[in-house]
């Protein structure tokens, strides 16, 4: 267990621990040894002099959940959405920490959602003793891939005020009642007027599109098709499925967040 940065060092086979509940669930080929990341005492969350919050990477499910809502940030329902849509027991929920899901690059990893959805930046701690900062959206990069080298961890995930205080519209399925997401639309109207969409659990990587105002349906339905071509197919759903599913969702979004009193569905 490291308790300082100085002792965060990894042999060629170590890797970062969080909550282990990915890593001692299944038999690890390869791994020789863990480096505990929770002795390092990271306070989970803590809230910025300009409204925006650091989720420490350790940050544990139930930690964000239990997060008290703040005045004027609309998007705060999101945190419980999507730690609920990670259908563990509270036992799974205390121990998973957020930066173990997004580091795990899971289609369905709903702390990438989630984080993606705000703006989430990840800052990264290299092993020279640097950081550097990568966007959650473009962090991870594929079923199970991410922008990590070996022996650099994720830190934090920084989220900006503005995206927390956006009015947010969310749809999520599963094909089984219990299962994984099948896929996670995120829409958020910032106070600005940008219409910010992010689909996830429905593509191998998350993706975001970007609007300076509400879209119509078609320009909507369109910049799906011209960015996404990742459908994602495994047991969870098929790739129509997921596509037919996103633009669903992504319309339903769109019309709940261009009425004037839209919010958490
Ligand atoms: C019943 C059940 C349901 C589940 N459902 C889902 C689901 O719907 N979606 C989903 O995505 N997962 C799911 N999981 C898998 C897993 O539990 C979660 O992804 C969990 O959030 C992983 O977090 P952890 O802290 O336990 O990660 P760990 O198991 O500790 O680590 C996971 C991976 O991330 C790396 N890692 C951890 N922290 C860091 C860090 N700070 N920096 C760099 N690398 C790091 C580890 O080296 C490892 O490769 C489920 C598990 C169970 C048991």
């Amino acid at each position: 267990m490291a308790s300082s940065r100085a002792e965060l060092r990894f042999a060629d086979d170590e890797v970062p621990l969080g909550g282990g509940t990915w890593l001692f669930s299944e038999e690890q080929p390869g791994i020789g040894g863990m480096v505990d990341l929770t002795g390092l005492g990271w306070e989970p969350l803590v809230e910025q002099a300009d409204g925006g919050l650091t989720i420490a990477a350790t940050c544990t499910l139930a930690e964000l959940r239990a997060h008290p809502e703040r005045a004027g940030r609309g998007a705060h329902p999101l945190f419980a959405l999507a730690v609920d849509a990670l259908l563990g027991s509270w036992k799974i929920h205390r121990f998973a920490t957020v930066g173990g899901n997004i580091c795990l690059a899971l289609p369905a990893g709903p702390m990438t959602t989630l984080t993606a959805a705000l703006d989430g930046v990840g800052l990264i701690w290299t092993p020279d003793g640097t950081e550097r900062r990568v966007p959650i959206v473009e962090l991870v990069t594929g079923v199970r891939q991410t922008v990590l080298r070996h022996g650099e961890v994720l830190r934090a995930i920084e989220l900006p005020a503005l995206p927390l205080a956006a009015r947010v519209a969310v749809r999520r399925i599963s094909l089984a009642e219990l299962g994984r997401s099948g896929a996670f639309v995120i829409a958020r109207r910032d106070v600005d007027g940008t219409f910010v969409l992010t689909i996830t659990a429905a593509t191998s990587r998350p993706h975001q599109l970007r609007f300076a105002s509400i879209p119509s349906a078609t320009a909507l339905a369109n910049a799906i098709d011209e960015t996404v071509a990742d459908w994602y197919d495994d047991p969870h759903g098929a790739p129509d499925w997921r596509r037919a599913t996103s633009l669903l969702f992504a319309e339903e979004c769109r019309v709940e967040l261009d009425s004037a009193d839209g919010g958490v569905a």
